[in-house]
């Protein structure tokens, strides 16, 4: 099978690491004082298989009825794992749109099932046929926002597409604090509309391995019989529950992201540039010399990191993540001296 590749990661230092979607900006000290507390207690003993308390804080600061429709996961990238794991047999089919997130493939290579590709239009959205789902459609993977293009569909048109659907729809909201809009209230509402979210974006925490569900109480007991039975630690059930109760300091964190973004995408078009407007922490863009990995190239032989992708049949470009403003700018003076000469 073909093995998924994440991002580089190098080792830390000068470089300016724009090509992972993490935040610049370091976790709370909230977060960072719960882990230090956590250090300090029992690690001989094993934790809640369930993370009872982060559940019950992921509720209240959501808006949700209780803890028993949350489930806590390593990341949501396990979240994802235990979806098809419990949805897509083998010789089913897990259905995402394209070009999305790639990993959704991988988790269906490993169960042995089969996947399908549905575009994107032009202007990012997808035809009604997308929630139109065969016996054999198992599972409907959509993250939203998308990446790498960072648009949405409207909460209105989510709904729209499931309730066509005779299975499961996978919201993945890796990046939906930067929207301004979700699905968690259509979780309520249908129980065939399920939502991921991680800590790993908006709340700084990628170096933790936390992420969760949401979906309706039968849904997670059922799906909680198949995860391991200690897939979260002590460490990050304590980290991130002191994390998801600080909706301030991620409703400021986020603010700021959003305000970089913003000027990212006007610098960019500036440039010439064609940037899809996101609304996720990193942009898409293009450049009409199509000089996509050479500029990526040059970038990295400058220590700043961005992500270049390519789409087997529909094209390539660069994946750029917001950093903080001085990051921003000194990627700025680095294109504009690499585009100087083409
Ligand atoms: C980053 C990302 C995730 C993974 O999040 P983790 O919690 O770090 O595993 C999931 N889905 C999408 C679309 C992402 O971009």
């Amino acid at each position: 099978m073909q093995p998924y590749t994440p991002g580089e990661q190098l080792a830390p230092g000068k470089t300016i690491k724009l090509n992972t979607n993490e935040n610049p900006y370091p976790p709370s000290e909230a977060v960072v004082a719960a882990i230090q507390h956590a250090a300090a207690g029992a690690l001989n003993r094993y934790p809640d298989p369930v993370a009872t308390v982060f559940r019950r804080a992921a509720a209240e600061s959501l808006g949700l009825p209780g803890p028993e429709w949350v489930l806590a996961g390593n990341g949501s990238d396990e979240i994802l794992t235990i979806l098809v794991r419990g949805f897509v047999g083998e010789n089913q089919k897990l259905r995402l749109p394209y070009p999305s997130y790639i990993l959704y493939r991988t988790l269906a290579d490993i169960q042995g099932a089969a996947w399908e590709q549905i575009s994107f239009d032009d202007d990012w959205q997808l035809p009604a046929a997308f929630g139109v789902t065969p016996d054999d459609v198992r599972l409907v993977f959509l993250p939203n926002p998308n990446s790498p293009s960072g648009t949405v569909l409207l909460p209105e048109q989510v709904e729209s597409l499931a309730s066509t659907m005779t299975c499961p729809l996978v919201v993945d909201e890796a990046y939906a604090d930067f929207a301004g809009a979700n699905c968690i209230d259509l979780v309520k509402k249908h129980e065939n509309i399920l939502v991921t979210r991680t800590l790993s974006k908006s709340y700084g925490l990628a170096g933790l391995r936390f992420g969760f569900l949401v979906a309706q109480p039968h849904v997670v007991k059922e799906l909680a019989k198949i995860k391991d039975s200690y897939n979260c630690d002590m460490l990050s059930i304590a980290a991130a529950t002191a994390a998801i109760s600080g909706q301030q300091w991620l409703a400021d964190v986020v603010q700021k992201m959003n305000a970089t973004r913003d000027q990212m995408t006007i610098g960019l078009s500036k440039m010439g540039f064609d940037v899809t407007p996101s609304k996720a922490n990193f942009v898409w863009c293009t450049h009409p010399s199509g000089q996509h990995q050479a500029i990526y190239e040059f970038l990295k032989k400058n220590q700043i990191l961005v992500r270049y992708m390519q789409f087997p049949d529909w094209g390539d470009g660069l994946r750029i993540s917001v950093g903080t403003d001085d990051q921003i700018d000194a990627l700025f003076i680095m294109l504009e001296s690499y585009l100087r000469n083409v």
